[in-house]
């Protein structure tokens, strides 16, 4: 296959559309914004899923499901979340078609008018908050702990593959607890889901910290958040858990019995991770030949390829390749023996780059004398030949050191483009020059965020958990400040 995708030199925008299509992770549609994933794409959606899913249920959760649709009345029981979601909502009006006039066409039947319009599920706190009215009494009833795998619609207008849809799978947790501390305490927890998940399973370090105000989740008090930094010097938003407070159970009135008899207001959480995980693991790893998957999340960790003239030695490599896949399934490592005879091994080899398979195996004649293999890394390509003997704890070992490079790449990277500044003016250079996450003072106020932004498209990431505390003043109004927030250009 001829090396078909461009440089990320040359347009890394470009090169991030092309390799997941080429990579066949997804495909636009023809609803723009929505995007059809492939089984390739969706069989690594899947192993995140499981992972993540695992963790959800080790810390006391449980899987539900609630309706896509959503009674418009619903929506606007809490002031500001509908205020931040009615900008891109889609809306059920109608619940049948007709014939046209000259029976040529269909439209919609104006016969067929809903009672009450249906909001798409933008995200569910209002009808799963107005479940929980139900559901909560006392407080036996609490904690809640429930989470939903499901999909929702933003109508976005700057959609991008995985990154931004109009249409996204996630999973949303929704919680409800009898105190604020124990909620904070859910709220944090799982962000520090997020942030193990995405370093441990993604090889994706990340930063933990609070939005500012105007980057807050429309109805929260507080918005945690996991930010990775992208090949681009661009910042992405991987996860995000909010802290609700009351807002959720005064708009739907879901109180409960205190142990000594009292009604009060219920606690909320929710927090939730999309598809936009796929991009970031794409653009956080991936190079000019396609794309570099951790082993852990990989749906194909080895591949082999047979190399041969002749039908013995065909017939001889595919003995030796099954037998080595039957001994690698048994440490659950997951195998490909690509004995397609349609293509030549550099096709093979192409192919499986761009797929991001993490280890190759060839084998050849010579290696059949020799009781070897070819044995070829994807993430630093270093090739090296091994004795077929033992060869599993080698592969074993070999995928752990590429889950463990590829980590430390991007960490590397991250420290390589963070950087300190005290001044608006070396703010911009530096913004302009290199990207990155950009660690300054801030004077705390949505008016500087926003004169910020419209200047410099920066925005602030997070206020990270573990800044420290230090004096110092506000680069844009030259305020007091007692700690750096994280700025950069964001997707
Ligand atoms: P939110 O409910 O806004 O806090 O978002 C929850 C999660 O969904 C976050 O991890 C976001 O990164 C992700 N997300 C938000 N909007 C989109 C979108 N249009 N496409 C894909 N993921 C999204």
């Amino acid at each position: 296959m001829a090396k078909v995708l461009p440089k990320r030199s040359d347009d890394y925008s470009l090169w991030y559309n092309e390799l997941v299509k080429k990579a066949d992770l997804a495909e636009n549609s023809a609803v723009r914004g929505c995007m059809i994933i492939k089984p390739y794409g969706f069989s690594i959606w899947e192993k995140m899923q499981r992972e993540l899913d695992d963790m959800f249920k080790e810390t006391g959760h449980q899987n539900a499901y609630f309706p896509l649709f959503i009674p418009k009345s619903y929506l606007s029981k809490e002031a500001d979340h509908v205020e931040g979601f009615a900008k891109e909502c889609a809306v059920v009006t109608h619940y049948r078609l007709k014939n046209d006039e000259n029976g040529k066409g269909i439209v919609v039947d104006p016969d067929a008018k809903l009672e009450e319009e249906l909001i798409v599920r933008p995200t569910s706190e209002t009808i799963i908050w107005n479940t929980y009215r139900n559901w909560v009494q006392s407080y036996r009833d609490l904690p809640l702990l429930i989470n939903q795998w499901a999909n929702v619609v933003r109508w976005e207008m700057r959609t991008r593959l995985f990154l931004r849809t109009a249409e996204f799978l996630w999973q949303e947790g929704h919680t409800a607890h009898a105190t604020k501390q124990e909620a904070i305490e859910e709220t944090e927890t799982m962000i520090n889901i997020y942030a193990e998940f995405a370093e441990e399973f993604m090889a994706l370090p990340v930063i933990k910290g609070l939005k500012s105000e105007s980057e807050r989740f429309a109805g929260a008090l507080e918005t945690y958040c996991i930010e990775g930094l992208m090949q681009d010097g661009k910042a992405l938003q991987a996860g995000t858990s909010h802290f609700l407070g009351q807002n959720f159970a005064k708009a739907f009135d879901v109180k409960f019995a205190t142990k000594e008899g009292k009604q009060e207001y219920v606690w909320g959480t929710s927090w939730g991770v999309s598809t936009r995980l796929m991009g970031a693991l794409v653009m956080a790893h991936s190079d000019d030949e396609g794309l570099v998957l951790p082993p852990r999340l990989a749906p194909i960790q080895v591949v082999i390829v047979p190399i041969y003239k002749t039908d013995e030695d065909q017939q001889k490599i595919a003995e030796v390749a099954e037998n080595l896949k039957k001994s690698l399934k048994k440490k659950r490592i997951t195998v490909k023996f690509d004995d397609r005879d349609t293509h030549k091994p550099g096709f093979k080899f192409a192919e499986w780059e761009l797929k991001g398979v993490p280890l190759r195996i060839a084998i050849g004649p010579r290696d059949l004398e020799n009781g070897t293999v070819e044995l070829a890394r994807r993430d630093t390509k270093e090739k090296q030949t091994v004795n077929i003997e033992g060869i599993e704890s080698v592969i074993e070992d070999t995928l752990e050191l590429i889950q463990d490079n590829i980590y430390k790449k991007a960490k590397d990277f991250r420290t390589e483009n963070t950087f300190k500044v005290d001044t608006y003016e070396d703010f911009k250079s530096q913004l302009e020059k290199t990207g990155g996450f950009i660690s300054a003072h801030w004077d705390g106020t949505s008016e500087t965020e926003d004169k910020i932004k419209e200047e410099t498209k920066a925005t602030i990431r997070c206020i990270p958990l573990d800044a420290e505390e230090e004096s110092g003043k506000c680069i844009y109004s030259g305020k007091p400040s007692n700690k750096r927030v994280l700025f950069a250009k964001a997707y």
